[in-house]
């Protein structure tokens, strides 16, 4: 994934103010910085849920900018999980995961119920396939989330405070399985407030502030001996 250039305006908000940022195969990155710095917009500019003002963001080697491109065949590519889980409430764990996989990429039945199957496990919920979002707790309804997600065969996983919404006990079972997808290769971008993770799992930890980057680097650089006084003043906020 690379940004370059990119800014975002809201009306006369400018909420990002020119960001550069490449994650390549593999590589975990971690995004930090205070309520309103424009991470989720950040992320959201990724798969064109926002148009950016200006700039560019090309992702798997397609320019999500480029006004002709296929925006929906590039969505298919990227992963996205949110604070709140948006699972339908309706479909049990099982047939969260196939919905999108049958009428999204066509896969018949067969095909999308045993990728399901494949990564339920990957997430811990075997057992659970045949549950409904009413009967699983907050973080297992975000580690189906995350199921559904991996379904479509990312590139790109885009992860925005997956465990903000989630009672403290439940955060770890999460990020255990944003771990396992991080040592499996997966490549990942990942907007969080939880600093051990961050600092043990990324490859590197971007400070935003003020729809800028203030800050990155190696997460015991940023993280642990930030450079700048406003990474300092947010991470004595936050630690
Ligand atoms: P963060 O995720 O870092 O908390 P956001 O990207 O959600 O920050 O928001 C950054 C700023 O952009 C905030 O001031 C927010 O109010 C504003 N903003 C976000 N989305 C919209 C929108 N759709 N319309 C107007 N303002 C928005
Ligand atoms: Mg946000």
């Amino acid at each position: 994934m690379e940004i370059t250039g990119l800014h975002k305006s809201f009306g006369d908000l400018e909420v990002l103010r020119g960001i550069d940022l490449s994650v390549s195969p593999g590589e975990v990155v971690c995004v930090i910085g205070p309520s309103g710095s424009g991470k989720s917009t950040l992320l959201r500019c990724v798969n064109l849920l926002e148009e950016p003002t200006s700039g560019t963001v090309t992702v798997a080697g397609a320019e999500v900018t480029d006004p002709d491109v296929d925006i929906d065949r590039v969505r298919r590519r990227i992963g996205m999980v949110f604070q709140s889980f948006n699972l339908f409430p309706h479909l049990t764990a099982l047939g969260n995961l196939t919905i999108a996989q049958r009428r999204v990429l066509g896969r018949g039945k067969a095909e999308a119920e045993e990728t399901a199957r494949h990564n339920l496990r990957r997430v811990g919920l075997t057992d659970k396939e045949s549950a409904y979002p009413a009967q699983l707790s907050g973080g297992q309804q975000q580690r189906v989330a995350i199921a559904r997600a991996l379904s479509m065969d990312p590139r790109l996983m885009l992860f925005d405070e997956p465990t903000s919404a989630l009672d403290p006990e439940l955060v770890g079972d999460v990020l255990a399985v944003m771990r396992t997808l991080a040592d499996e290769g997966m490549t990942m971008l990942v907007v969080t407030h939880e600093m051990s993770f961050a600092r043990e799992v990324a490859d590197r930890v971007v400070f935003m502030d003020g729809g800028v980057i203030v800050e990155e680097g190696a997460p015991e650089q940023v993280v642990v001996e930030p450079r700048h006084a406003r990474t300092r003043a947010f991470l004595a906020r936050v630690l």
